[in-house]
């Protein structure tokens, strides 16, 4: 059979049979091809199941301090618990109830939200582990991923102009870093450019450009070490060895080595790498990987949730709630229940026992896990690479925080640093200052007439442990004088400190109290500001992974990946890419647990979901009623 071809030219009947089969293979193509995009566009999730959504429950006024009882536990079988809400826990408990799982999130402390908690004291309320997020994109699209509309994050970006800005800078837009580091002062602004030329102040321009460049080639490379995670041991090596490109090899080099293959000197290196002091690894000791990932992070800005941090925890406990999971506060795990090599469950520190019949995960640091949750025993026989790591790196810096409110506004941030010195009472130590109401545009109406100030010096944890014996450990809460006579020594060097680079606010400082790293053991169960340290070693080791040598027991949290806001969400997504069961063909065919979860459903309206509740309440109250008369 022939068909003419209508294509303006006659063609042989043979001719036309063939370009009738090209024709038809392509036109099939295209139609499969359609058929496989439409179904991808609207795949969800691995393991994904129908949630039922519901209001969150009505004695949860404040959900950030919803308080543990047995009776408030969901009535059907638990699936993962989740130790820990911080950023790290809340991100996967919000994801794993988008998709459908029983979640209950423990935490020891009376708030939720881990370093992202806030506190409040003498009128005002201070933001404990935030300063400044950068990526703003895509922290945002995170947050929007598995937070709930109902309660969104906006973002304020850091540096808005005022006088003194513009006097030093012409203007202070953008504006998120002062590092001061010797007689220089270095002013970061949002933006490529706005680097290049402050670098360039005070180097060659060609250091500043082969920097900027290696600093892209690092970083990008890391995505694919950090994804290894989700993997078991021999998937992950193979991941490593096709497709981990360079990104082993940045991470086995310290700053200091790549600074100088650049050509750079020291003071080049203080100037290019200062903020090591958002993760506390010095250039010598750090990973570069590690000192990449912070600068290309910030390149383009930096910015802070307005309302403070705790918009954050709102947001994803809002989700977790509305699909019958919960967060509960007050909620101590002292340790994970390990039968035969499986995790099996927790028991609380009142005695309660929780079970869940997929796993436990983990998200309170990895030497917190280590050494509070499992025993010596089965740390030994099944965790023995993860405690090597620990022994080997060691936790990463501990600091000492001051927090005071001050009178009037503050700038933005500005970082000093000088010799580690901190309890000596005649030197002054670096430190770093900020002004979390400064950055918060909603802070003056919550608190007028008060600003909060933060500041951070480095405490070496031995400087603390002799007091830690003398107090009894670090979880007691006995206090003695000499521990009371430190913190009084330490009031005045932050006193000091702020009032020599702020001479405007000698008179306006209403009070100061200071956090050490006992305060840090007390509220986060580990002694280090940033987890581990964050050194070659730690950033190269394959361990941790999602997975332990204890099946059902899963490690989340910074530690995971690295250090900061962004590694603790980024730590989640891994987690429950490796829960719902994603492979390294999903990740290579361009299948992923993020675009998957972008099309699944968000949590209702609370308005909606009331009114859901109340018409099943009445017609279940009906079908009793007819029921009840039928019997009669
Ligand atoms: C002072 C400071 C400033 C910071 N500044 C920035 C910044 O500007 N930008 C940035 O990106 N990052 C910053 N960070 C880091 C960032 O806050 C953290 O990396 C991130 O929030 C860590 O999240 P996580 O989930 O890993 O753990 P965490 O937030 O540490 O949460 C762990 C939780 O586990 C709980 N827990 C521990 N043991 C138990 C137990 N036995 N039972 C129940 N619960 C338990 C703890 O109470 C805690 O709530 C800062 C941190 C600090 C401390």
């Amino acid at each position: 059979m022939a068909f003419g071809l209508n294509l303006g030219v006659s063609l042989p009947v043979w001719a036309s049979d063939r370009w009738l089969l090209i024709g038809g293979c392509a036109a099939s193509i295209a139609v499969s091809a359609a058929v496989i995009k439409s179904y991808l566009s609207l795949r969800a999730p691995r393991g994904y199941r129908k949630v039922k959504w519901q209001p969150p429950p009505p004695d949860a006024e404040d959900m950030t301090r919803y308080a543990y009882k047995a009776a408030r536990l969901p009535k059907d079988p638990i699936d993962y618990i989740i130790i820990g809400s911080g950023m790290g826990g809340l991100w996967l408990a919000a994801a794993l109830s988008k998709c459908g799982y029983r979640v209950v999130v423990l935490e020891q402390h009376y708030i939720a939200g881990g370093c992202c908690h806030v506190f409040t004291d003498k009128g005002a309320t201070f933001d404990t582990g935030i300063h400044y997020i950068g990526d703003k994109q895509l922290a945002d699209s995170l947050m929007r991923l598995v937070g709930d509309a109902e309660h969104p994050v906006p973002w304020q970006q850091m540096g808005r102009e005022n006088e003194d800005t513009r006097a030093r800078d012409g203007t202070g837009k953008g504006l998120y870093d002062i590092i001061k580091f010797g007689e220089q002062e270095i002013r970061l602004r949002a933006g490529k450019e706005a680097f290049v030329s402050e670098m360039t102040r005070h180097m060659r321009p060609q250091l500043v450009s082969d920097w900027l460049e290696t600093v892209h080639r690092a970083a990008k490379s890391n995505g694919m070490v950090a994804i290894s995670k989700a993997f078991s041991p021999i998937v992950q090596w193979f991941w490593l060895l096709l497709l981990g490109g360079d990104g082993l090899k940045w991470a086995r080099k310290t700053t200091r080595q790549v600074v100088q293959e650049l050509g750079g000197d020291l003071r080049e290196e203080g100037i290019l790498a200062g903020q090591c002091l958002d993760f506390g690894e010095a250039p010598n000791t750090a990973s570069f990987t590690v000192q990449a990932n912070i600068t290309r992070h910030y390149l383009h800005g930096a910015y802070f949730p307005v309302g403070g941090p705790l918009r954050f925890v709102e947001t994803l406990i809002s989700t977790i709630h509305k699909a019958g999971n919960r967060v509960f506060v007050r909620a101590k795990v002292d340790k994970i229940l390990v039968n035969k090599g499986v995790a099996e469950g927790v028991e609380l520190s009142g005695g309660d026992v929780l079970r869940s019949r997929r796993g436990v995960i983990s998200s309170v640091g990895l030497s917190a896990t280590l050494g509070h949750l499992l025993s010596r025993e089965e740390v030994d026989r099944y965790m023995a690479s993860e405690a090597k790591l620990v022994k080997d790196v060691g936790e990463g810096i501990s600091n000492v925080i001051g927090f005071g409110p001050t009178e009037g506004q503050g700038l933005d941030v500005l970082v000093s640093k000088y010799g580690n010195t901190l309890l000596d009472a005649d030197r002054d130590a670096w430190c770093l200052i900020s002004f979390p109401s400064a950055k918060d545009p909603k802070y003056a109406a919550r608190h007028p007439g008060i600003s909060t100030c933060e500041i951070i010096m480095e405490a070496a944890p031995e400087m603390f442990e002799q007091l830690n014996e003398a107090l009894g450990g670090a979880d007691t809460t006995r206090r003695t004088a000499a521990y009371k006579d430190v913190k009084r020594q330490l009031e005045d060097k932050f006193k000091r400190s702020l009032t020599r680079h702020f001479p405007s606010l000698q008179d306006k400082i209403v009070s100061i109290e200071v956090s050490t790293p006992l305060s840090m053991h007390h509220f986060l169960k580990r002694f280090s500001t940033y987890g581990l340290r964050h050194t070659c070693e730690r950033a190269a080791s394959p361990v941790p992974r999602v997975a332990t040598g204890i099946r059902n027991l899963y490690l989340s949290g910074q530690d995971l990946v690295g250090c900061g806001w962004m590694a603790a969400v980024f730590s989640g997504m891994i987690v429950a890419t490796h829960l719902l069961g994603y492979t390294p063909w999903d990740l290579i065919s361009g299948r992923d647990f993020l675009h998957d979860l972008a099309k699944v459903p968000s949590p209702p309206p609370l308005a909606q979901l009331q009114k859901e509740a109340a018409e099943k309440h009445k017609d279940a109250d009906g079908k009793g009623l007819e029921g009840s008369q039928m019997g009669a």
